[in-house]
């Protein structure tokens, strides 16, 4: 992360939103953001200090006993407006990701429209905040549970779904009751500021949802702050492992989503169109910068040299381009950096380069093509490392068996898929893989929105998955209220343990 001393003087300012209104930021300190198809420097993002991530909880604190005391019918009838009004926006909303991502703008539209079924999802917060209820549990007595809200949460978010994972977070954190500041990434940070105006405008009270932009300062800040009840973050392995050591080290709750290796298992009666349309799709697609995209294809027994072949023969159809261009499939990718360091492993001499994608991409801007490299073995730095980026890799087994245990051995756990016609297999490998979600000829198996969304071992600290009936879980605490009304009758002096028979 460098510090901007000086921006470009078209570069525009980009504020934290605090209490309801931008707060330009006061540290002195600012991070570039580009608009990754031109390799133009457009913004400079403000980096929160200390007392500016205070200022952001002391809003939060301060609009917190009013939301949670709202009625939750009132606050459903936001959440109907908020899901009008990000409805109504969402192109908008998907041209400012495109213009910071680099994304190509049907994709930043797909993004928008799988956050928007998490809010969907909260606008049914009264029939999900319902409790338990127990009449008679002993005689008199009744018995029933609630849930409440934590208080000020926060959410820390990666680069790659500027607004789609903020919406997993906020909407079912403010459907809870709580209030929220979010951190996003300092590389992509415009859409943020962008929801917090959509929310002030749909009717949401100033201070419900706050945002502080910044790096390790204002994250440190953010987590350690005594009141920050709770802690959603979404990013890379080493990270998301800090995050929660630091957060449940103070005893509050967390749930921290890391990286990942997705497997694509090719069994060899597999259709071998469908698999290497899949293939192509999930690896190439927001150019590989997904935590679902499909980076290993595990081609098994005979099937691989076919299907090595199909995916090579569509990769130059890719049309690679500005994302904000109509036409566009796959987008540049987030920095120059990250460029470079994804393109790096096609000098690895590691396996067979089929496909260099540095060979076909424009030259301006961070571009690389698809790229595919075949016969990786597992201890490869390009099979072990994350690459988040268009780098496919192909390894080659002979068995299922063999297959299934490059799945469970690999350090992540996010999604995996399998290609088959045999539902006898896909229904053992849903059996045997360890992994939080699994794709049945599906190659990004991400969750409806009323499901929950979240990996296994490395791809997840915490045990809570995100948004769905987990999120709601996560979101709030459970409170048991034993009671009885007075009866004459039955009053007595007990000074025993209270019996229920
Ligand atoms: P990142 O870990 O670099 O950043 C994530 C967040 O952490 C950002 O807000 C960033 O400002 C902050 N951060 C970065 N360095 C920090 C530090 N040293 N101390 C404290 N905070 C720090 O991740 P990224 O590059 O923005 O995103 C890509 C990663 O996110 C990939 O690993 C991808 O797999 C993962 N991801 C996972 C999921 C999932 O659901 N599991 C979803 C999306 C992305």
């Amino acid at each position: 992360m460098t510090d901007v001393i000086e921006a470009p003087a078209a570069a525009k300012p980009i504020n934290h939103w605090i209490g309801g209104e931008r707060r330009p930021g006061g540290s002195g300190r600012s991070g570039p953001v580009f608009n990754p198809a031109t390799g133009e420097q457009t913004g400079a993002v403000d980096f929160a200090s200390v007392e500016e991530i205070d200022a952001a909880v002391q809003a939060a604190k301060a609009a917190f006993p009013a939301w949670r005391s709202l009625s939750l019918a009132r606050r459903a009838e936001l959440f109907f407006r908020i899901r009008e009004l990000v409805h109504e926006r969402r192109e908008e909303m998907a041209r400012i990701l495109t213009s910071e991502h680099g994304k190509v703008l049907s994709d930043a539209l797909g993004e928008v429209t799988r956050g928007l079924e998490v809010i969907e999802f909260c606008c049914g917060l009264p029939h999900l905040l319902k409790g338990a209820m127990t009449e008679q549990a002993s005689t008199g007595v009744d018995v029933y549970s609630i849930r409440q809200p934590l208080g000020v949460v926060a959410g820390i978010t990666p680069f790659n779904f500027p607004a789609m994972v903020p919406m997993w977070m906020w909407a079912p954190a403010l459907a809870c009751g709580n209030t929220f500041v979010l951190k996003p990434s300092e590389k992509d940070p415009s859409a943020s500021v962008y929801t917090a105006e959509l929310l002030k405008e749909a009717g949401v009270p100033d201070g419900v949802f706050n945002v502080v932009h910044g790096d390790k300062v204002a994250v440190d800040a953010l987590i350690e702050h005594p009141d920050v009840a709770a802690v959603s973050f979404v990013g890379s392995t080493p990270i998301a492992r800090y995050v929660y050591e630091r957060t449940t080290g103070q005893g509050k709750r967390c749930q921290a989503l890391g990286g990942a290796k997705n497997h694509m298992i090719v069994l060899p009666d597999a259709d071998v169109d469908m698999a290497a349309d899949a293939a192509v799709s999930a690896a190439y697609g927001s150019a590989g910068e997904r935590c679902m995209a499909v980076s290993m294809v595990v081609a098994v027994g005979g099937v691989a040299d076919e299907l090595v072949e199909a995916i090579k023969q569509r990769i130059p159809n890719v049309k690679v381009g500005d994302g904000s261009r109509a036409g566009s499939e796959m987008g540049p990718l987030i920095t120059r950096e990250h460029r470079d360091k994804v393109a790096s492993y096609l000098d690895l001499g590691e396996g067979e380069v089929v496909v260099d994608g540095r060979e076909s991409c424009p030259s301006e801007g961070f571009f690389l093509g698809p790229s595919l490299i075949d016969r990786l073995e597992p201890d490869a730095k390009a099979y072990r490392d994350e690459i988040f980026g268009p780098v496919l890799g192909i390894t080659r087994v002979d068995t299922y068996a063999e297959a299934v245990q490059l799945v469970n051995e690999n350090p992540y756990g996010n999604g995996t898929a399998i290609f088959t016609r045999d539902g006898g297999v896909a229904r053992q490998f849903q059996f045997d893989a360890q992994a939080g979600m699994v794709g049945v000829n599906v190659p990004i198996p991400v969750p409806v929105a009323y499901y929950s969304f979240g990996g296994w071992k490395a791809s997840l600290f915490g045990d809570r998955h995100v948004y769905g009936p987990e999120g709601i879980d996560f979101y709030t605490r459970s409170k048991v209220v034993t009671a009885r009304w007075p009866d004459p009758a039955t009053s007595q002096v007990d000074l025993g343990f209270p019996q229920t028979r």
